[in-house]
């Protein structure tokens, strides 16, 4: 089985705390962009080995940017390149003020059966601070929306550490996201990424960073609250109901293949890693001579190692040790091990089944502590 990512590289504005890699350039070059997408699919088909496709994802960005025709030229073209009658998952993530009652009563048609909604948060002063063009009546409202034209498999994004939240202010948006009975919900910490408009204000001082004992209360408060309204905590930021885990990023945590298409997008075929540059003209300019873009990735064996340790233990299932035994060998084990046991012992991670070693509730409020431990030592 493999999955399809596509890079939807247009925003209608920076959010400031944002650096992933977008452009307000959707009006100048949105057709040519889809059709170096559809020609790229082409030239790359084969990576993807025959396997079936399960899952379509369409991030960005805003994917929701896209005019309808658009988006249905896009899944359109995909759809005669590849067969997409198995995907079980085909997810798109929007913006609320993009989430009109028109462009929902599209999707079902177009094959989109979930929508991955940045929300944020649910306080409209600090919406506006951070540069989101929506408010959180938007949010109701997009929700209801998405209800209407039979799309149910709905996820939240949510931010903890916001400059001006309180752990008050934070509870109140992790229940507002649950009265809205979405079916995934993924909480992220802030985190200040240098060149970013927020990371700037810090740095002249115009903002204050929420302390870090507040961030970790705030991250207790949700883990809580979503146990105690039935979600599953999967991943160190994604909780979901039963049988609502994102299928199309789980596939990027147990190294099933993918296929990334468009600017800045990755790819994996289950041996080598290609990324394409983040880059939007070059990748037009590529793709409209007939020619891909991406660089191959080498990773070396360690390399390999701590992405398979560091993917693994953020996920429910943990690190199977034996499989990385098989893996990656003895002496990558016996490190494994070894650097797990202090951490066994002081209740951050369990072993279940004998073999695999899972964070705690405790861990996982340290995981970035654990997993450097586990890393490997060069
Ligand atoms: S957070 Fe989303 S909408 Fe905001 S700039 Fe980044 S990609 Fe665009």
């Amino acid at each position: 089985m493999a999955g399809i990512y596509v890079h939807i590289p247009f925003c209608a504005s920076r959010c400031s705390y944002c650096d992933f890699y977008s452009t307000l350039r959707l009006n100048e070059v949105g057709e040519a962009y889809v059709e170096a997408l559809i020609t790229e699919a082409q030239l790359r088909k084969d990576e993807l080995q025959g396997e079936k496709v399960k899952t379509l994802y369409l991030g960005g960005g805003t994917p929701s940017q896209l005019p309808v025709s658009l988006l249905s030229r896009l899944l359109n073209g995909l759809s005669k390149i590849f067969d997409l009658n198995g995907v079980e998952e085909c997810t798109v993530e929007a913006n609320p003020d993009d989430v009109s009652p028109e462009w929902c009563a599209a999707l079902p048609s177009l094959g989109v059966n979930r929508v991955s909604m940045g929300v944020q948060s649910f306080e409209d002063d600090i919406l506006r601070n951070i540069g989101r063009r929506h408010t959180a009546s938007q949010v109701m409202e997009s929700v209801s929306h998405l209800r209407q034209s039979g799309i149910t498999n709905i996820s939240i994004d949510l931010i903890y550490g916001l400059p001006g939240q309180t752990l008050a202010s934070w509870t109140d948006s992790v229940n507002r996201a649950i009265s809205l009975e979405p079916s995934h919900i993924s909480a992220y910490g802030l985190t200040y990424e240098p060149g970013t408009r927020m990371w700037h204000q810090r740095e002249r001082g115009e903002i204050t960073e929420v302390p870090e004992e507040q961030c970790l209360e705030m991250c207790m408060i949700l883990v809580e609250r979503l146990k105690d309204a039935g979600f599953e905590h999967y991943e160190i930021s994604n909780f979901a109901l039963p049988g609502f885990r994102s299928r199309h990023n789980s596939s990027y945590w147990n190294d099933t293949p993918y296929l990334g298409l468009g600017a800045a997008a990755h790819s994996f075929d289950g041996q080598v890693r290609r990324v394409n540059p983040p880059d939007l003209a070059g990748y037009i300019a590529a793709l409209q001579i007939g020619k891909t873009c991406f660089e191959e990735e080498c990773m070396m064996r360690w390399e390999r190692y701590d992405e398979r340790v560091m993917l693994g233990l953020r996920t429910s299932d943990g690190v199977d040790a034996e499989r990385l035994r098989k893996d990656f060998g003895e002496d990558a084990w016996r490190h494994f091990v070894r650097e797990a046991q202090p951490h066994i012992d002081n209740g951050h991670l369990r072993l279940v089944d004998n073999s695999r070693y899972v964070l705690t509730d405790k861990g996982i409020m340290l995981s970035d502590a654990v997993i450097r431990d586990l890393m490997w030592d060069m």
